[in-house]
């Protein structure tokens, strides 16, 4: 217990010290598991809604911790933006992911790959440095590479997340924008970013399902998203009614536990083999 607190001073809860332990095991953990193979990769298809192509797939961190199971990627990606421990994360993710689009090359199966990017990520200015040389390294091309960014990390340093996404464009890495609608990005905002996607937020894709009256926010998303020229990406969709009901709105692409949950590489190369389209 940190000195000069007690149980009893306002504002001070003994559960936060069992918290805070419990974080730095977890997180000490965490920097082994980067060097102990204990992260992998799951891909989840993002599916035109147009003609059903497989164009791209989203990469999603997992931690299989040796005693503790499967953590969620909620679970320690917060706590590894919190402490710096994202940079060599999110290196690790570019670098596998981009090893899987290779491999895939030499398949002949040209699937661009989604990884997703943090805040802090945004704030070092080395990253399309690191991103550029991940490239070369394993012989893709910008294009086959997607960064998905949250409408949060923007806006904590929105000049400079501008000037880094400016430089990653200008290589010809193409930006998504994830989570959208849940934050505060002003369509001023949006139109000053090099963009080329826009993921409306799970939330609202859900809500909608269960309740139609809520497809309000949905389609405005997708037409706003459409009037700036950007791709319009749904994610989270469950049910066939809600492919249907996004088809119509003119969103262009979905991604969802309805088409395919995400999944490891080789799983995902059966799924792919078998997939005949919508
Ligand atoms: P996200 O980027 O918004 O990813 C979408 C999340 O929705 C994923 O959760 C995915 O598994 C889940 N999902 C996909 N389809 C469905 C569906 O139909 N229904 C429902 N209920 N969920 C669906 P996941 O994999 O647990 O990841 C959670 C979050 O963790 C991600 O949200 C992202 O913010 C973060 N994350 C995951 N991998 C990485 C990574 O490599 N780097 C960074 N910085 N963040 C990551
Ligand atoms: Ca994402
Ligand atoms: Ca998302
Ligand atoms: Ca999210």
């Amino acid at each position: 217990v940190a000195k000069g607190r007690s149980v009893g001073v306002v504002g001070y809860d003994p559960r936060d010290d069992v918290n805070t332990i419990e974080r730095l095991a977890l997180l000490g953990d965490l920097r082994r598991a980067l060097s102990n193979d204990e992260l992998y990769l799951v891909y989840q298809p993002k599916i035109s809604l147009v003609d059903g192509h497989l164009g791209s797939v989203e990469a999603l961190l997992r931690w299989q911790h040796p005693e503790r199971g499967l953590v969620p990627p909620d679970a320690f990606i917060p706590l590894a933006e919190n402490t710096g421990l994202i940079g060599a994360l999110t290196r690790h993710v570019l670098d596998t992911a981009l090893a899987q689009g290779r491999a895939w090359l030499d398949a002949g199966v040209p699937l661009r790959i989604a990884v997703n990017t943090s805040a802090r990520n945004l704030h070092d200015d080395e990253f399309d440095r690191t991103v550029r040389s991940l490239l070369v390294k394993h012989g893709v091309e910008p294009s086959m590479l997607i960064l998905e960014v949250t409408e949060s990390a923007l806006m904590a340093d929105p000049v400079r997340a501008r000037q880094l996404l400016q430089r990653l464009a200008a290589q010809g890495i193409s930006i998504s924008i994830d989570d959208f609608g849940a934050g505060y990005t002003s369509i001023k905002q949006l139109r000053s970013l090099p963009i080329h996607e826009l993921k409306v937020d799970r939330s609202f894709v859900q809500a909608m399902e269960q309740d139609p009256g809520e497809e309000l926010i949905v389609r405005s998303v997708i037409e706003l998203g459409r009037n700036l020229g950007l791709t319009t990406v749904a994610e989270g969709v469950e049910t066939p009614e809600a492919l249907v009901k996004l088809a119509s709105f003119g969103c262009d692409t979905a991604q969802g536990y309805v088409l395919a949950k995400p999944m490891p590489a080789t799983e995902f190369d059966r799924w792919r083999a078998q997939w005949r389209g919508l």
